[in-house]
């Protein structure tokens, strides 16, 4: 693997491609959570995939799949991100995040639970969490029953966290969004509650906000207990794929309150909810989603 080009804003968030001995890329990122300062958090957000086979209609990783990147792939963009920050190739941080996020859908790439083990081995020193973010394809349910395994013995304690990214809570128009077969929500609650032990941050539902998608939270609270579960909001990333299929983010820039209608009804159901918006400069560097090599084809 080399690195091809690396830019953004080295105070905010970076985006750095790369290309393996078969032409393949893939892109990943490094960044901080202002008002956190690096030496607070820093961020590192890894491809487990070049390209994506699941082709979401928010996602510019999809739709050029070319196979899954393997555990010294994954490990190599962390150490990558750290040699690009850290003289001494130690991320001198109190925490050190490694999102398996980018490019890919981690859980049909087993060998995401390797490079999980690789990087608490490779950096014993620090404090790393980590976090998997999923869409539930049907096959995650032996991924994240193993997972867990990993989690226990790595990061146990809160160190880790994992994500259902739901989007819509009608089912036909979920499966448009997200075009593979998922578990069902009352899966996605089995699942998640059983992967939580005491100490365990809650699993996160990440809905993205898109104008004239359906999302009731009553729906979510009849299959999701607000004790193992919290919500997460986020914008719709303006990606290629997001504008061919003409959706709309329901929140931009000076236009967040339009969240507040959902966060008010999430609330009502008992669950705690975050609204991430991240920096809205990250869509110029194109560090938010699966925008970067699109958008670096297309030269
Ligand atoms: S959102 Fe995730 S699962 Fe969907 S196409 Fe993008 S990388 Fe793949």
């Amino acid at each position: 693997m080399r690195l091809i080009s690396s830019s953004g804003n080295p105070d905010l968030a970076m985006v750095h491609v790369a290309e393996d001995e078969d032409g393949r890329r893939l892109e990943f990122v490094d960044s901080i959570q202002p008002p956190r300062t690096r030496g607070e958090k820093w961020v590192v957000i890894v491809s487990t995939m070049f390209g994506c086979p699941v082709g979401c209609q928010m996602c510019d990783a999809g739709g050029d799949f070319q196979g899954k990147v393997d555990t010294e792939g994954m490990l190599w963009q962390v150490r990558q991100a750290v040699k690009e920050r850290f003289d001494n190739g130690s991320p001198r941080t109190d925490m050190f995040k490694v999102q398996f996020a980018r490019m890919g859908e981690p859980a049909l790439n087993e060998e995401v639970l390797d490079a999980l083990v690789g990087l608490r081995n490779e950096y014993p020193e620090t404090s790393v969490y980590a976090s998997v973010s999923t869409v539930g394809p049907v096959v995650s349910r032996a991924f994240i029953d193993r997972l867990k395994g990993v989690r226990d013995e790595h990061y146990a304690n809160g160190r880790f966290q994992l994500q259902f990214s739901i989007h819509s809570t009608d089912l036909d128009v979920r499966s448009r969004l997200c075009p593979i077969r998922t578990l069902s929500f009352e899966e996605m609650a089995g699942v998640g509650a059983g992967f939580r032990e005491p100490g365990d941050k809650r699993v996160t539902l990440n809905f993205c906000l898109i104008e004239g998608i359906p999302i009731d939270p009553e729906v979510v609270r009849r299959h999701f207990d607000p004790e193992h579960f919290l919500i997460k909001l986020t914008p719709l990333n303006p990606t290629d794929r997001a504008r061919s299929a003409g959706l709309r983010t329901l929140i931009e820039k000076d236009r967040e309150e339009a969240a507040q209608s959902y966060i008010d009804a999430f609330r009502e159901q008992g669950f705690d909810v975050l609204l991430s918006i991240g920096e809205y400069e990250e869509n110029r560097i194109g560090s938010n989603c699966g925008q970067y090599l699109g958008r670096i084809a297309a030269r």
